[in-house]
């Protein structure tokens, strides 16, 4: 059930965000994408939130600041993460209800099992969380990304998700070689690949001689299976992976059910004591 976007009464209202932190590129590439389509409001962390997946910011307040953006349109920052920057705003921030929310441009690639550790895509599923349709466009980048073509597809994107809609709990995660228009080789619908992480555990000592460590290493590879959004952004294509907030693994589900689940019939073993913990209140 198509709905051209011609025919929607009014224009659409999209909220842009991201994780890479107001002042991002990629931020300022995608509300110019999609101005032409609809009314943007942006709204972002005021640093880079990156890799923080799904935090939700509970036990201090959170500061909004209006900003300006390097074309000199209007957006605001959050000192919290991306959720809470959609969140905000699905709690009422701009007194107005979204149709779309995007986030991106993110520098660099959000594959497979990256999506799990992802700022871009967590507020997409803000959205989602809140029955708006969303989508996650990062793309792949080494130098001084040229954000011509992921600008292109995000705007494409935008139009096919307002006029053809997602089901509740969907959302779509987007992934744009670092190429130009005259050189990627089109578009591929996707599953979720595998990652293969190359992160080492780097130890230095601090100036007081305490040591401290890092999460470093040389940036993921993965696994090239045909069909996967890994796979596709290797060979110069765009990636569209539909992802869901359902995480049910329904192979699992089944097999639990053939397993014995009854403590009556499970005892403890000999001589193990018995799980007393203290009564006290939660912190
Ligand atoms: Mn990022």
């Amino acid at each position: 059930m198509a709905r051209p976007l011609a025919e929607w009464p009014t224009r659409p209202r999209i909220l842009v965000t991201n994780d890479d932190g107001v002042e991002s590129r990629g931020l300022l590439a995608l509300a110019q994408a999609l101005r032409p389509i609809g009314d943007v409001y942006v709204v972002a962390p005021d640093t880079n939130q990156s890799a923080v997946g799904r935090q939700k910011t509970l036990m201090r307040p959170l500061r909004v600041r209006e900003r300006t953006l390097a074309d000199g349109s209007a957006a605001w920052s959050v000192d919290g993460s991306p959720t809470d920057a959609v969140s905000l705003a699905f709690l009422g921030f701009f007194d107005v209800g979204f149709d779309l929310v995007a986030s991106g441009i993110n520098y660099g690639a959000n594959l497979g099992d990256d999506v799990t550790y992802s700022g871009t895509v967590s507020a997409a599923m803000e959205a989602v969380i809140n029955d708006c349709p969303a989508f996650a466009i990062s793309q792949e980048y080494y130098e001084h990304p040229d954000f011509t073509l992921a600008g292109r597809m995000a705007r494409l994107t935008a139009v096919n998700i307002l006029e053809n809609g997602l089901a509740p709990g969907e959302l779509i995660n987007i992934n744009v070689p670092d190429l130009r228009l005259s050189e990627y080789h089109g578009i591929e619908v996707t599953r979720m690949g595998k990652r293969i992480y190359q992160d080492q555990l780097i130890e230095r000592l601090d100036p007081r001689g305490i040591p401290y460590y890092w999460i470093g290493g040389p940036p993921p590879s993965g696994l090239a299976k045909p069909g996967t959004d890994f796979d596709a952004v290797v060979n110069h294509r765009i990636a569209v992976t539909p992802i869901q907030l359902d995480l049910t693994a329904r192979r699992l589900l089944t097999r639990l059910k053939s397993w014995p689940w009854d403590l009556d019939a499970s005892p403890d073993p000999p001589g193990s004591a018995p799980v007393e913990v203290p009564a006290e209140e939660p912190g």
